[in-house]
């Protein structure tokens, strides 16, 4: 199917910055088409309470992300829940092809596609994913009532996880590669305040066992090779941007796949503006520009994300009319 308009504006993602934009641009009349993706909603839907969002002292996520929707469309933004497969921005209109074939023409373009969860890619891993391997606590902490779990990974994910975990599991392990945490004090002293927490320093994993299910973890800790009685395996080890559809756009990433903006080409230039652009979240193509966690691989709040996204939407609004 082909979208006979051309659009002024597509936004391609639907979490925080995607959304917080389009309120934005369809306060600016412009009418503004998001690709959301499917499912939409992004990281926030798999997040449980949110106490670090500005007006809400505690809200659960995917609550926090509906409302955000919600103000969306009541300004009368289009919401298409499809994934973008491809884009072909050498000339205006862009094009972007979605999953299901449809092809959108715009002349603008926001792509505030996010991130999501890093796996260790071992074999006993991915074979038992979904079944006692996880990404997500919140959503699978429920299956493990009573039971014994290991997190991996030591930054702030890590711990938000292990202490979800201690809500349903007997016994959390944490188990980290270095002697020390990366993640930020207040959220370490609750992990170690934890009684049901125990912290194996020094450790990786060999190997999930189970055959139909997760049984243990052979592991290595300290040099020994080990084995450890668990039910369930979350993984707390950081995050990819959702920029694979990207690879042969022309749009420039950086080696980890984030979306580079004139912003951090002129912070490597030492305030040089490699890409000779006025607009700081503008990408190397002229139009096309980003926002959001796909960008941003430092703060990755949904906070900042949503900074980011009115930022780009306003950036956009002043492109599209000197245009
Ligand atoms: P981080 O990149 O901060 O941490 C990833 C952790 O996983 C590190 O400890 C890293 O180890 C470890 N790791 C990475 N790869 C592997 C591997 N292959 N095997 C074993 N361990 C591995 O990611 P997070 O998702 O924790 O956090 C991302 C950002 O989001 C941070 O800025 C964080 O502060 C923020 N955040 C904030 C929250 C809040 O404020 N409520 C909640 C969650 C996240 P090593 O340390 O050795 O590199």
């Amino acid at each position: 199917m082909r979208y006979m308009k051309t659009e002024k504006v597509v936004v391609i993602g639907g979490g925080p910055a995607g959304l917080a934009a389009s309120i934005y641009l369809a306060r600016a009349y412009l009418n503004p088409l998001v690709v959301a993706g499917s499912p939409s909603g992004g990281q926030l839907t798999l997040t449980s309470d949110v106490e670090n969002y500005p007006g809400f002292e505690s809200i659960l996520g995917p609550d926090l992300i509906l409302s955000f929707k919600n103000h969306a469309m009541k300004f009368k933004t289009k919401l298409l829940e499809k994934n973008v497969i491809k884009l072909n921005v050498e000339k205006t209109p862009f094009s972007i092809y979605t999953s299901s074939g449809e092809v959108i023409k715009t002349e603008s373009i926001l792509l505030a596609t996010g991130a999501s969860a890093q796996w260790l890619n071992i074999p006993s891993e991915t074979r038992l994913r979904g079944k006692g391997v996880s990404a997500c606590a919140t959503c699978d902490g429920f299956f493990f009532r009573d039971k014994t779990v290991a997190v991996v990974g030591g930054g702030d994910t890590a711990m938000e996880e292990a202490l979800t975990l201690t809500k349903f599991a007997n016994k959390v392990y944490i188990l980290h590669r270095k002697d020390s945490f990366r993640a930020s004090a207040i959220m370490q002293r609750r992990v170690l305040e934890n009684k049901k927490i125990t912290i194996l320093w020094n450790t990786t994993i060999k190997e999930v066992l189970g055959e139909k299910n997760v049984e243990g973890l052979k592991i290595i800790q300290n040099g020994k090779e080990k084995d450890l009685k668990v039910e369930g395996l979350f993984l707390a080890i950081g995050h990819k941007p959702s920029t694979d559809f990207l690879s042969e756009s022309g749009v420039l990433l950086d080696e980890k796949g984030y979306i580079k903006t004139a912003l951090q080409a002129r912070w490597e230039q030492k305030n040089e503006n490699k890409f000779g652009s006025e607009f700081q979240y503008m990408t190397n193509i002229k139009g096309v520009f980003a926002a959001g966690d796909c960008v941003d691989y430092t703060y990755r709040q949904a906070a900042t994300a949503v900074g980011m996204g009115v930022s780009a939407a306003l950036e956009i609004e002043k492109y599209l009319s000197e245009k």
